[in-house]
């Protein structure tokens, strides 16, 4: 296991505060991004409690989520399924809404990208309050997806985004 993973994160997540709205600290990953070494470890880390769990298909959640998501299907042999804000795909799809930390928002997904009894993971960088990722794990279900479970790279406790989900279901590097 890569023990100095979590020490390493906290040193380069910058914390950017009353973005994008007063009273928001929002948890900025993209020196995490830049760095190649530290970005590999975060998708190994992230992809490491799914593998032999046979997941067929990882869905990213707009828009930070694609690009952890992304290589983390790769990592997991898996496929990967695009998660966006309703409006933004071209072909037939299902819309689930929400409301989030900051405002009200919706998800969608095309009603193809997942079929019958495929095994899913979903992945974003930030768990919030966990709306995002239970209108997402309800698309999942409505297109007859099995959800495995959830990863993060960060959770913030304090709004009980894990016990929304359901603990056992998520999978977090970081919690704050
Ligand atoms: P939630 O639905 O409340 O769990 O919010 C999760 C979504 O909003 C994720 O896509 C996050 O990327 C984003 N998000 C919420 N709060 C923060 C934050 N403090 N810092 C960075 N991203 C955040």
């Amino acid at each position: 296991t890569d023990t100095t993973l979590v020490s390493d994160l906290t040193a380069r997540l910058r914390d950017v505060p009353d973005f994008p709205k007063p009273g928001i600290t929002f948890k900025d990953i993209t020196p995490v991004l830049a760095d190649p070494r530290l970005f590999g470890r975060v998708v190994n880390a992230m992809s490491a409690p799914f593998r032999g769990q046979h997941v067929t298909k990882v869905v990213g959640v707009e828009a930070r989520g694609f690009i952890l998501g992304a290589p983390i299907a790769l990592a997991l042999n898996a496929g990967f399924v695009p998660a966006r804000k309703p409006g933004k795909l071209p072909h037939r799809s299902v819309v689930e809404r929400y409301s989030l930390e900051y405002g009200s928002d919706g998800v969608e997904m095309h009603e193809d990208a997942i079929l019958q009894g495929e095994r899913i993971l979903v992945v974003d960088d930030v768990l919030a309050t966990g709306g995002t990722a239970e209108a997402t794990a309800k698309l999942v279900s409505r297109l007859g997806g099995e959800l495995v479970g959830f990863s993060f790279l960060l959770s913030l406790d304090f709004l009980e985004g894990p016990n929304r989900l359901g603990r056992e279901r998520v999978t977090t590097l970081l919690s704050f």
